[in-house]
């Protein structure tokens, strides 16, 4: 399909947008469905943010993507929030309905279905690692899961306190520690979420866990996408636990905003090998 005068407009605005995958996930998605919609991504400052949504506005584009720094700020430029948004309070994905952009939140949606296909040990706590926008989203996916007890960890201690409140203020079980207590707190969980950027390309022998601390019957999910597999992930694997790359949530949370755009189902395979080929990896 070529891009022409009737073409719909989709996009990530975020700071970078550079290492993005998006564009191509779903330009290859609206290539396979047949669909006259094309994305791109632009590079947004954050003084630059209403005048972008305004923007966008006014070219009546079909939806978009919020990435870091915007997943917050841009609640106030938006028309309404979604339930699940509202609920975490970030949002990463905007969809124009009846003239209006109503903010989602599509990686609540990514986490619970990467995390699908898995036994999780509801009855031990979840550790989360990161108190920012992936963070919210991990909590409000656990909590939706059936977990009744979070820990969060965080580099600001402070972040992880102002989490864990949050956490009871929905009346689940919280506690929080800084990066230093992370081992004694894995040692306890039966999941464990990385929402931090530790381990992400270009720094890539980081991990915030090392495979002693990891225990053997624990699933780790990475919400790192880049690399693939990272340290982290790696660590994981050496203590016998099982692992769940950032991808299967870069992907599903993209197959929801694609279906929140389009109204068709997104076609998920071809979303993956379009991602993996973009971030260097193999596929079938
Ligand atoms: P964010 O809102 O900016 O939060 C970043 C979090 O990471 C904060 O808790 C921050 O701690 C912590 N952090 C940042 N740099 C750190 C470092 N060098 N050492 C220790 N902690 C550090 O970002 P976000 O949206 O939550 O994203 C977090 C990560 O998840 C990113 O890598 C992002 O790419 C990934 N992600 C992946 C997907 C996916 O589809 N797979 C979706 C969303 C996010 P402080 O509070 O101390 O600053």
């Amino acid at each position: 399909m070529l891009v022409n005068s009737t073409t719909r407009l989709c996009c990530l605005i975020g700071h970078p947008v550079a290492h993005s995958v998006s564009p191509q996930m779903h330009n290859a998605a609206f290539k396979a469905l047949g669909l006259d919609y094309v994305y791109l991504a632009f590079d947004v400052e954050k003084n630059k943010l209403k005048t972008a949504v305004d923007g966008l506005r006014a070219l009546g584009a079909a939806g978009f993507n919020v990435t870091i720094p915007h997943k917050v700020s841009i609640v106030e430029y938006l028309d309404g929030l979604d339930g699940k948004a509202e609920k975490a309070g970030t949002v990463n994905t905007v969809v124009l309905e009846n003239d209006l952009f109503i903010g989602y939140n599509t990686d609540i949606y990514g986490i619970a279905k990467a995390l699908e296909g898995f036994n999780l040990p509801e009855d031990k706590a979840a550790l989360i690692i990161g108190a920012g926008g992936a963070a919210r989203a991990a909590v409000i996916a656990l909590l939706n899961l059936g977990f009744d007890e979070i820990i969060l960890a965080n580099r600001t201690v402070e972040k992880a306190y102002e989490l864990s409140g949050w956490v009871r203020s929905m009346n689940r079980r919280a506690s929080f520690c800084g990066l230093d207590r992370l081992g004694e707190a894995a040692g306890n969980c039966g999941l464990i979420v990385n929402a931090t950027p530790i381990g992400m390309s270009p720094k890539t022998d980081e991990t915030p866990l090392r495979s002693k601390d990891i225990p053997e019957n624990a699933i780790v999910l990475d919400m790192v996408y880049n690399p693939l597999r990272t340290k982290l992930l790696k660590e994981a694997e050496k203590a016998g636990a099982k692992t769940i790359p950032g991808i299967e949530v870069l992907v599903h949370q993209g197959a929801e905003a694609f279906e929140l755009w389009t109204g068709r189902k997104a076609p998920i395979e071809v979303m993956r090998k379009a991602a993996l080929t973009a971030l260097g990896g193999e596929h079938p």
